[in-house]
Formats: C-alpha cells, sequence, structure tokens
C-alpha cells in the first residue's frame, strides 16, 4: 500500500501531465461541444501530445478517455454523441493517465457558459470539500478524519455526500486499497503513513445523497434528479503532509 520514493516520483510525473490535461480542457469552450468530442480531444491529446495513455480505455470494458457526468449525473457518465453541453450546465469530466506504468487520477466540474449562482455555489462548496479532505491528510492521521473534514463542510453547507463511491489507493493499478469514504468519524480508520498514495474524490448532491445507476451499467445519477458535482485529485503521504500529485498550476495556493 506505500510507494517508495522513486515510484511517488513517477506517480507525480503522470500527475503533472494529467494536470496538463486540465489546462487543456481549461481553454475549451464546451458550449455546443458534445461529450463525446471533448473525449476525443482529451484522448488525442494523451497520446499525441503528452505521449501517455488514457488509463480507463479497455479498463472494465469501458472505451473511453474520461468520464462526463452532467447535472444530476454524480459520476461514471459516458461520453456521447447527443450529449450536448449547454449554458447552465455543470459537467464533471474525470481522467485517468498512465505514463511509465503509473496511473494519475483527477476530476473537475466545470461551469457551462452562465451558470446560476446557486448551482455554482454547490460546485464551490464541493472543491472546498475536496480540499478539507486533502488538508486533514498527514502521517499519524486516520482516514476517518478525512472523510469527517469532507462531510462536515458539506452539511454545513446543507449539501449531502455520496456514500456508495469512494476514493481509492492508485499506482500501477487504477484501483488499489485503501478505500477513502468520504464521510466518518475522527480518529477511526486506517492510520495514514508516509508514502501512501490515494485519490480523494467527494461526489457532493445538491438534495439528498441517494443514487441509482441507470441501465447501462454505467451511468450513477441522483435519485432525486437533483445536481451533484465532484472534484478529485491523487494525493501522496510525505513525511509531515500531503503533496497533491495532479496539482493543477492555478492551485499552488491552495496547497
Ligand atoms: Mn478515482
Amino acid at each position: 500500500m506505500t510507494k517508495r520514493p522513486e515510484e511517488i516520483a513517477l506517480l507525480a510525473e503522470s500527475g503533472k501531465l494529467l494536470a496538463n490535461v486540465f489546462g487543456y480542457l481549461d481553454q475549451l469552450s464546451l458550449i455546443g461541444m458534445s461529450t463525446m468530442q471533448v473525449n476525443d480531444l482529451v484522448d488525442s491529446f494523451i497520446v499525441n501530445e503528452l505521449d501517455a495513455r488514457p488509463a480507463s480505455k479497455g479498463q472494465y470494458g469501458y472505451a473511453y478517455a474520461l468520464n462526463s457526468s452532467r447535472n444530476n449525473v454524480v459520476c461514471h457518465g459516458v461520453p456521447s454523441t447527443a450529449d450536448i453541453l449547454q449554458s447552465g450546465d455543470i459537467v464533471n469530466f474525470d481522467i485517468t493517465l498512465e505514463k511509465n506504468g503509473y496511473i494519475a487520477d483527477s476530476s473537475k466540474t466545470y461551469l457551462v457558459g452562465d451558470v446560476s449562482p446557486r448551482v455554482k455555489q454547490l460546485v464551490q462548496v464541493t472543491y472546498e470539500a475536496m480540499w478539507k479532505g486533502i488538508s486533514a491528510v498527514r502521517p499519524g492521521a486516520r482516514l476517518g478524519d478525512v472523510g469527517y473534514a469532507i462531510e462536515r463542510h458539506a452539511r454545513r453547507n446543507g449539501y449531502s455526500v455520496v456514500r456508495e463511491y469512494c476514493g481509492h489507493g492508485i499506482g500501477r493499478e487504477m484501483h488499489e486499497d485503501p478505500q477513502v469514504l468520504h464521510w466518518g468519524k475522527p480518529k477511526t480508520g486506517l492510520m495514514l503513513r508516509e508514502g501512501m498514495v490515494f485519490t480523494i474524490e467527494p461526489m457532493i448532491n445538491q438534495g439528498r445523497s441517494a443514487v441509482w445507476t441507470e441501465d447501462d451499467g454505467w451511468t450513477v445519477v441522483t435519485r432525486d434528479g437533483q445536481l451533484s458535482a465532484q472534484f478529485e485529485h491523487t494525493v501522496a503521504v510525505t513525511r509531515n503532509g500531503v503533496r497533491v500529485l495532479t496539482l493543477r498550476p492555478e492551485e499552488t495556493m491552495l496547497n
């Protein structure tokens, strides 16, 4: 479960490339694009510009470079030519990238065009909740501390945390131990140690936490039809704190 320094260096290299993918996505005008167009652009950027591999392709029988989860879709949305992004939407792009055998995992929820203040608030609080979790990571802390920090922030703002999906260890495999729940009790759960690498990726719902999976077997939506947002980073436990391996340039201040 813990990685050697040379493995963390390789994971950081993958993470930096993945941060570049989000830099590329940031420059797209998403209005009117289909989520499949976004997928195809990201796929070719990863392969041709970064000389890396979209790790989700071929994993669990999945065919695409990203998951696109729009509005009431919680996670695992599948890109489609019929899924056209419109002003007022929010959409999460969740991307995994492998370079030199090591995988990084990150996601970001984008605001498409003019988004209402109420919806912007959901996205902002979700982003803050992820950072509350990241800030709780240090040697000697417990995974329950991480989950507690996330859920506390979501609930204070009137939102709920999806319970069926969690963060995960990551390395040569996309999903490794441990499971990282986005709720929990302080001073419970696995004790963190230097060298552990895992994702923190809270899914925060406007309404109730319940979700269900659509007939395609992938797309997870809120049961009440309200909106859901998500952000994700891959982090490593350091000697005295945390290092965000997928940190994006504009986020330096937050770390
Ligand atoms: Mn993940």
